[in-house]
């Protein structure tokens, strides 16, 4: 059973604040908009989801170069991509409320005609739009002039187009090869919205992958694969997840083909992530505005050229709201609704809680722990609890989705060694020998 859409989305951000995955940034300042702490369990959430991401595209592959540039870039890498004349927004402001909007949001509002009302007041119109570019600017150094400015990157890609020429340099690599790389963006949106889902600053995780043109197709096609199985290792619903192929007018003016991925949040459905053939128009334009020669040569084939590139882009936000969007769930256990996270193991925060059944029976808790202490050698993540009584801690567990419980009780100590293990999803209780644990929970887990 799903609660209600409406209702999801309050009851995820709910259940974020008070377990601790994901609170208001700034919060006892009254917040900043559009800026998210991750806690404690949100951090180990979004750390597993890294990794798995990392290990899939990056460490798995011969093919992949990982890079992590930095933030901050020379201003004329901005003016190269033409971000610093056009990554904009088209904004419009209520002439009653004074609210502010993002015009190809609002609903209703014309955009040929340039008019519409006002979404939150009702009342006023809402005039012509007026570009509004994204970039955080600042400036770098004492002096606070033209030459100085700089720019918090509003995309990672670009950290990876100015290290070409250092990976060929360096590695020597043939085409086709990747460069794949995690990190922050920041975006001063209009309107940040829906939790985290559209934040000022937050995380992707992208791949310039580069070919020969004539390659371009069969390496656009290997990619939406392994971007749809990805959706499907962190354990996204398939029926939730849509390729909306995006229509040549649609399409930044340099790319020829573009696929977004789009997902059914509790809000509706948006764009999860991008996958776009972006030509050679980026390396072009760096070796243009640098004066540096960005093209590659076949060694083989005598030709020289600037090798096209595949870009797929995830948001790592995004991911971990559509993870929890899909894991939330509530349903009838023991006469009493109850509301879980029905994470994949592989994402899962807290892989396995360890649980003396009294907390005033040392002879328990020393057991308990001795087995806390090597499930944590062998799965990292695991919790111990003693809080309670035992159904209590099933349902925080559960609350959390963590996807096995493990009971020490006077049997473990007095009987025959054994252990309850109780599973999220179905409640269900096996006892287990305490030796076989280890590899019980991991054939699990796995
Ligand atoms: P949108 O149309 O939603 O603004 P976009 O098409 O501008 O997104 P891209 O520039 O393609 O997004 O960025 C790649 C990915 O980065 C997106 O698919 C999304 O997962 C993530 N992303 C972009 N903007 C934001 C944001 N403001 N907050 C969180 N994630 C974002």
């Amino acid at each position: 059973m799903k609660a209600k859409d409406s209702e999801l989305m309050e009851k995820i951000v709910s259940l974020c604040k008070r377990r601790g995955f994901i609170y208001q940034g700034s919060e006892i300042y009254g917040g900043l908009s559009g800026t998210w702490d991750y806690g404690p369990l949100g951090t180990a959430l979004k750390n597993n989801v890294r990794n798995l991401w990392w290990k899939k595209f990056v460490t798995d592959r011969e093919d992949m170069y990982g890079v992590d540039a930095a933030i901050l870039m020379n201003q004329n890498v901005w003016k190269a991509t033409g971000h610093v004349g056009g990554f904009s927004d088209p904004l419009v402001t209520c002439d009653k409320c004074k609210k502010r909007f993002r015009a190809d949001k609002v609903e209703g509002y014309d955009l040929k005609a340039e008019k519409g009302k006002c979404p939150d007041c009702g009342k006023g119109d809402l005039g012509k739009p007026v570009q509004f570019n994204m970039m955080f600017k600042t400036h770098a150094g004492a002096v606070e002039d033209d030459s100085s400015i700089s720019y918090l990157r509003p995309e990672t890609a670009q950290g990876m187009f100015v290290n070409y020429k250092n990976i060929i340099d360096s590695f020597h690599p043939k085409l086709p090869f990747g460069m794949g790389q995690i990190g922050k963006a920041f975006r001063n949106e209009i309107a940040p919205r829906d939790f985290t889902f559209r934040s000022r600053e937050f995380e992707q995780m992208e791949i310039e992958y580069l070919v020969n043109p004539k390659d371009w197709a069969p390496t656009f096609e290997h990619f939406r694969k392994e971007m749809l199985d990805w959706t499907k290792q962190i354990g996204l619903n398939p029926v939730n997840v849509y390729e909306n192929e995006i229509a040549d007018a649609d399409r930044a003016f340099y790319s020829k083909r573009t696929i977004d991925f789009e997902f059914d949040f509790p809000f509706g459905r948006s764009e999860l992530y991008g996958l776009a053939y972006r030509t050679d128009y980026d390396l072009k334009k760096h070796s243009e505005f640098s004066g540096v020669e960005l093209s590659y040569l076949d060694e083989e084939t005598k030709e020289k050229f600037v090798p096209h590139c595949i870009e797929p882009s995830f948001g790592l936000d995004r991911t971990i709201l559509a993870i929890l969007s899909s894991a939330y769930t509530e349903d009838n256990m023991n006469e009493e609704v109850r509301a879980y996270l029905k994470f994949a193991p592989v994402v899962a925060p807290v892989k396995v809680a360890v649980f003396p059944l009294l907390k005033n029976k040392p002879a328990l808790v020393e057991k308990a722990r001795e087995i806390y202490q090597a499930l944590r050698k062998e799965f990292g993540a695991v919790m111990f609890d003693d809080n309670g009584n035992v159904g209590k801690r099933y349902r925080r567990q559960d609350e959390i989705g963590t996807p096995y419980c493990v009971t020490v009780d006077f049997d473990t100590i007095e009987k025959d060694n054994t252990v309850t293990v109780r599973d999220r999803d179905t409640g269900k209780q096996e006892r287990v020998e305490a030796a076989k644990l280890s590899d019980y929970l991991k054939s699990k887990l796995n």
